[in-house]
């Protein structure tokens, strides 16, 4: 994962900067790096992009909180969901709808001055919000795959009103200052521009009476827990959808979905390379030099193993099918075992003699090399 700035840092303001000074860095940096402005500019995209993630989190008390004790760290963890982090584009319009008048709705927001607003308000009501958790796992886990339940603080609609804002027995009405088109028109020099109504929010109609549950929001937070199904072979970095389990929507509008992202932590025996896992396993001398038969260690127990006399050092083995299950089809990757020489570094006075006279039986025997001509050997 590449570094993340620290979010103060992408504001360019103080660590207790006041949530106004800190809402005005962001409509700055949104505007200047805004994808309208800069279209097929991948850096500003980036930069959109950050300063949203950035404002998601500092722009929010609780959130903010969190940051400020624990960094970056704070919505890293699977768990409460909520975490900075956008996909896509139309998360960030969705989520700060209100701050940019449109996505949620509509409303004169920063940009229905510049760029004449609503301009990707898709018709009909607004789905919800996708959310994006972190899930670490370990070896073990991507080998048998997972059942993980976690707890989203997430929107759903108010019990009260059922997500529609209206306090239950009143209706809507068309708004007054807009005729319900949602927007109003103005002319500024040569143009005559449409923005978003600043009465309804772009939404066409007023509530006559707001849910006294919700205050006319429709929405609660709420605590669900969310049982993620993570199949076996998931490597890290790959995400998992979970359909429907984000935000709730407008009334009539889909809920967003859950995406989870795999991070795998790292394991003391094994790494892993795709389906592989590559385990490095120290012999003695005489084991490698006289062979053996040893069980070796597994993702799943472990099996027996026959080392040939005359083994070097470095020598890779491989067991087939004790790696991991391919993700997408049926069967396993390999174990590979890279043999390697482990010297004693205490030995008796006994065997001292032993390799001593090891050691002249090896040079006497014909055809015997010397240290630079093994040297030689080895590189020819
Ligand atoms: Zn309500
Ligand atoms: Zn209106």
């Amino acid at each position: 994962m590449s570094q993340k700035r620290d979010y103060y840092d992408v504001f360019g303001v103080q660590r207790n900067a006041g949530a106004d000074e800190i809402k005005k860095a962001y409509r700055k940096l949104a505007m200047k790096y805004h994808p309208d402005r800069n279209p097929d500019d991948a850096e500003a995209e980036t930069r959109f992009k950050e300063a949203a993630e950035a404002y998601d989190v500092l722009g929010d008390e609780e959130k903010r909180a969190q940051y400020d004790q624990f960094g970056h760290a704070a919505f890293n963890q699977g768990g409460m969901g909520g975490g900075a982090g956008f996909s896509n584009m139309e998360d960030i319009f969705s989520a700060f709808g209100d701050i940019f008048g449109n996505g949620g709705g509509g409303g004169g927001g920063i940009f229905g001055d510049l760029f004449g607003g609503g301009g990707r308000r898709s018709s009909g009501p607004a789905r919800g919000r996708d959310l994006k958790i972190v899930l670490d796992l370990s070896l073990e886990d991507v080998d048998q795959g997972v059942d993980r339940t976690i707890t989203l603080k997430q929107h759903d609609h108010c019990g009260g009103c059922e997500g529609s804002g209206a306090q239950p027995g009143t209706s809507k009405k068309t708004c007054e200052t807009c005729g319900g088109r949602g927007q109003v028109q103005r002319s500024q020099g040569f143009f005559t521009m449409a923005s978003p109504c600043p009465n309804c929010r772009g939404a066409g109609e007023t509530l006559e009476s707001p849910c006294t549950t919700c205050r006319g929001t429709g929405k609660k937070v709420a605590k669900n827990d969310v049982t993620i199904r993570v199949p076996a072979g998931v490597e890290d970095g790959m995400r998992v959808r979970v359909e429907g389990s984000g935000d709730a929507g407008e009334p009539g509008a889909p809920r967003g979905d859950l995406y989870c992202i795999i991070r795998e932590k790292e394991h003391k025996m094994f790494q892993r390379s795709g389906p592989d896992v590559m385990t490095e396993i120290p012999f003695s001398f005489t084991q490698l030099t006289l062979g053996d038969k040893v069980e070796i260690p597994t993702l799943r127990g472990t099996v027996e193993m026959t080392i040939p006399a005359g083994t070097q050092s470095g020598k890779i083995f491989r067991l087939r099918g004790q790696g991991l299950p391919h993700v997408q089809s049926s069967g396993k990757g390999d174990q590979l075992i890279r043999v390697f020489v482990e010297v004693p570094e205490k030995i008796t006075k006994e065997q001292r003699e032993l390799l001593e006279q090891f050691d002249k039986l090896e040079s006497e025997k014909p055809g015997a090399k010397n240290f630079f001509d093994r040297i030689a050997s080895y590189f020819a």
